[in-house]
């Protein structure tokens, strides 16, 4: 089966603090939901309860997995709830106050119909929670088990893993067979990937749905960049991104010159810090490393976009340039219709929206061979599989947008990935705070730093990217539960929590 996993499903629109103890949750909670609707056992429910065990009962409260539970069981799905209506609906609960179970049927509710279970470790994955649907003489109508495996992703017990199983044109396994198929057909990896996901979707709904994603991850850093105050939580961390860019766009208003690696850095808080108030994010892949793609394609978007480096340059390993001009594979140019009927400015929107089609298609393609063959679940591997991977991801991204070839693109991935290895997961007070935001920045940082050391080489070295996402699987295994999601060892319990 391929490794292939489709960018809509990997840059998921959610909300915040965690795709894997949030996001998940929800979408199992709706889903249970939807099952008692589908089974016609709805009517029958009396009562609702929810064990939430391992990872997500140690952190959830922080993660705010309870108010998740609360909205996905109202049928609210995270792609299009408001976030005010989960950030506080466990929190804020007054007891016995009816809940509208999928949306209609009334049913009383109150905060201890769900209960924290962190030291009951389920088998399937550190993230599980159970769902049980009782009738008014206290007989289990329905119950079910699911696991928040990571990036929002969810698994109900007894299911195969949900990755997209359609038989796509491109399947591959791991990067070496990515590369060799792309050398074999003479096309990018970003090609690779959409002709992958044009197996499932048109080249229009593939274009829409890509630009969805980059306005919504572009929102949320703007959103972040504007919003100041203190962030929710027992830590009160104060936001920074607003105080920066305040800054930056001060130094410029006085005549010096732009501080890019700046902006990149305010652009990751930005994001993690509307991730950390609950607002709505893009999973990439995970939500407590969302800042990293959405800050280093803004990079490439507000100064590298128009440098005449970069997309125009970027051609097939053979020299040619193929695929869909929708997608921006023809290069820098407009497409003649575009060029006859608009000015400068629009054709120069339609460039960057084509560069970052490319950049989201190849983190995409990256991201499947970390989400496949190690993992992004911060529960599962620690700090690497979720910060390291959208690193890697996005150094790899990036290169390619910069004209970099498949190996560089490979090479750009592995470098980012390797200075993430061991990296462990330690949120203080489980909350998706510190260290995370900062964390984000820095990874931000570090992928410019891996793509432009991978453009100045050939794309030949010595660490395989392959090697580096098995040895981060393999380290993920060794490492101390304390350190994957469970605020049990690291900072979470060196720092003193006011
Ligand atoms: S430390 Fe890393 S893996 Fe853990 S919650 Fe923060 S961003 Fe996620």
């Amino acid at each position: 089966m391929s490794a292939y996993v489709s960018a809509f499903e990997l840059f998921s629109i959610g909300v915040g603090p965690s795709s894997s103890h949030t996001v998940g949750p929800m979408r199992a909670a709706a889903e249970f939901a939807a099952r008692l609707r589908s089974t016609r056992a709805l009517e029958h429910v009396a009562s609702i309860s929810c064990a939430l065990y391992g990872s997500l009962g140690a952190t959830g409260i922080g993660h705010g997995t309870p108010d998740a539970v609360v909205a996905g069981l109202q049928g609210l799905e995270p792609e299009t709830v408001d976030p005010d209506a989960v950030r506080r609906a466990w929190s804020d609960w007054p007891d016995g106050q009816t809940l509208a179970l999928a949306g209609s049927h009334g049913i009383p509710f109150s905060r201890d119909d769900i209960v924290l279970a962190p030291r009951t470790r389920l088998p399937g994955h550190p993230n599980a929670m159970t769902l049980a649907a009782r009738a008014a003489d206290g007989a289990v109508l329905v119950e079910e088990t699911y696991y928040s495996v990571g990036g929002g992703f969810i698994r109900r017990e007894g299911e195969a893993p949900r990755v997209a199983a359609a038989p796509v044109p491109f399947p591959y396994t791991d990067a070496a067979t990515l590369l060799a198929l792309c050398d074999e057909h003479g096309i990018t990896i970003a090609e690779a990937a959409r002709r992958n996901e044009e197996a499932l979707r048109s080249d229009e709904e593939i274009a829409e749905g890509l630009d969805r994603i980059w306005d919504a991850m572009a929102s949320c850093v703007n959103a972040g960049l504007s919003h100041d105050g203190v962030l929710p939580g027992i830590l009160k961390v104060k936001r920074r991104a607003s105080v920066i860019r305040a800054q930056l766009e001060e130094i410029k208003a006085e005549g010096h010159r732009e501080l890019p690696g700046e902006w990149l850095g305010a652009f990751a808080l930005a994001v993690n810090e509307e991730n950390a108030a609950g607002g709505r994010v893009v999973t990439a892949p995970t939500n407590g490393a969302a800042g990293i793609l959405p800050a280093v394609a803004m990079y490439w978007w507000r100064f590298l976009a128009d440098s005449g480096l970069g997309v125009g340059n970027a051609v097939t390993p053979h020299g040619e340039l193929v695929g869909s001009a929708l997608l921006g594979f023809h290069g820098h140019a407009a497409t003649p219709a575009e060029a006859a009927g608009w000015d400068d400015a629009q054709v120069a929107e339609a460039n960057r929206r084509r560069g970052i089609r490319r950049f989201l298609l190849t983190a995409a393609a990256l991201g499947s061979l970390f989400k496949n063959n190690a993992s992004i679940s911060g529960a599962e591997g620690g700090c690497q599989a979720e910060v390291g991977s959208a690193c890697a991801m996005a150094a790899g991204g990036l290169t390619a947008v910069m004209g970099g070839t498949n190996r560089q693109i490979e090479n750009a991935a592995e470098i980012a990935m390797e200075h993430h290895l061991g990296l462990t997961c330690d949120p203080v007070g489980g909350l998706v705070q510190i260290p995370c935001i900062e964390r984000n920045a820095i990874a931000a940082s570090t992928a410019v730093t891996a793509a432009r050391l991978a453009l100045r080489g050939d794309g030949t070295h010595y660490v395989s990217l392959d090697t580096v996402v098995e040895t981060m699987r393999q380290t993920g295994i060794d490492m101390s539960t304390k350190y994957k999601e469970t605020s049990e060892g690291g900072l979470a319990v060196n720092v003193i929590e006011c």
